[in-house]
């Protein structure tokens, strides 16, 4: 086993839970598995006038307690492995936050960077086209990613509508308001692990107010968690790295001047109030780190000089097995994933409430309700650590894993 195969990470983890749990081989051997997968060609005309064939992928990873769900990440690295790790780990992120939904993940290999914004609509609906079929809002419901954005969607769910004559905004989920998307969507990633920073913080007895930071990735997620870790935990965010480079300022950054100054640039370096950092910025004698990128950043070989308290993975999947043994033994609090970055999928649950009662709620009251959801699976969490004395993000697998499991006896598929 490959441990930089984010897929052969999804399942050792659960191979962990599963010996703990007791579950019997058939059990297992579902979990293991994404239930389906469909695999498809997306020819698009390019602006020049040739024909590129996109590769693109729909995983349902399980659907024993309700309709698959997931992101869609359009990524040059993109793999059919990485697709089944990020569609395992939407199962147990659904179950852990005990909403009536599966996990599923798609992906196309592209880099969004190098299309206009025809050929980005082209690729959009031409996943659709090659979806329409197996996604659904009753069997599975996709919703941005890496490099997806409120735009794709809209294009997603116009093209599922021609497809189908019909409207059905709760196919995909993640849209802008104005077609359908919930108030407090777009940073609803963040804002729910900046709640969960904040519940690990009162656990542990920290005051995080005036605290140092540092936050890896500046997309939706990343961007967003600088704003809310200053504005709701008085955080200070001393240093930011995207795929381009890293920033350092030990005052912080202004969050509303650096979001313009990406959307300009496309990138935060070289961002007039910061100097570039000459330390690897996860390794920073900061209080929280807020991986917000990718897959396996924190690994065997570097989680010894990890030096925060906290760890807040916004990220899905950025710490390597190897690496949550060594920060559990060095008493570094791990905010697993499949918590830790569920505010998004959450909100995309209420989202889909909203679409099919047809009725909206303010934004106070998906923020409210987020709250609500988060703290009492932070207490889930900490109650089967305590017991069990295990590190969080196996205590979020035992919680997560076993619910799905109760729903696949139900069904008697087990
Ligand atoms: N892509 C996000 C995730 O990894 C959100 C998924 C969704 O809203 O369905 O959790």
């Amino acid at each position: 086993m490959t441990k930089e195969n984010p897929f052969a990470v999804a399942q050792h983890q659960l191979d962990v839970a599963a010996e703990l749990l007791g579950l019997d081989e058939a059990t297992h051997e579902i979990l293991r598995w994404p239930l389906r997968e469909l695999h498809f060609l997306i020819p698009v005309h390019m602006d020049d006038g040739s024909t590129h064939v996109f590769r693109g992928f729909r995983v349902q990873h399980n659907d024993a307690r309700g309709p698959a769900k997931g992101g869609i990440r359009f990524h040059p690295n993109e793999t059919i492995d990485t697709v089944r790790a990020l569609a395992s780990w939407m199962t147990w992120k659904t179950s852990m936050l005990d909403l009536p939904l599966g996990g599923a993940k798609g992906g196309v290999i592209c880099d969004p960077r190098q299309l206009s914004q025809g050929e980005l609509e082209r690729v959009s609906r031409g996943f659709i086209r090659a979806a329409a079929r197996f996604i659904g809002a009753h069997k599975d419901v996709p919703a941005p990613d890496v490099f997806t954005t409120p735009q794709i969607m809209a294009w997603m769910v116009d093209e599922y509508e021609i497809i189908t004559g019909e409207h059905e905004p709760s196919v995909i989920t993640g849209k802008p308001v104005e077609i359908g998307g919930s108030l407090g969507r777009a940073d609803a990633t963040a804002r729910g692990g900046i709640i969960a920073t904040r519940e690990a913080a009162a656990h542990l007895g920290l005051d995080l107010s005036g605290k140092t930071a540092i936050v890896q990735g500046y997309g939706n997620v990343g961007s967003y968690t600088h704003k809310l870790a200053t504005e709701l935990l008085g955080l200070k965010v001393v240093a930011i790295g995207d795929m381009y480079g890293s920033i350092y300022n030990e005052n912080g950054f202004d969050s509303q001047a650096l979001m313009s100054f990406v959307r300009q640039n496309g990138t935060i370096v070289d961002f007039p109030e910061s100097e570039p950092l000459d330390e690897p910025l996860l390794e920073m004698d900061v209080d929280v780190i807020f991986p917000a990128a990718t897959e396996g950043v924190i690994t065997g070989e570097n989680a010894d000089r990890v030096k925060a308290k906290i760890v807040a993975e916004m990220a899905n999947g950025p710490t390597l097995p190897e690496a949550d043994e060594i920060l559990f033994n060095r008493g570094i609090y791990l905010i697993p994933d499949i918590f830790c970055n569920a505010g998004g999928v959450t909100v995309s649950y209420f989202e889909q409430v909203q679409n099919t009662y047809g009725y909206y709620w303010s934004e106070a009251e998906v923020n409210q309700r987020l709250e609500t959801k988060m703290v009492h699976a932070f207490q889930e969490i900490s109650q089967m650590a305590a017991k069990r004395r295990i590190h969080n993000r196996l205590a979020a697998y035992l919680v997560a894993v076993e619910r799905v499991v109760k729903a696949m006896k139900l069904r008697s598929w087990v």
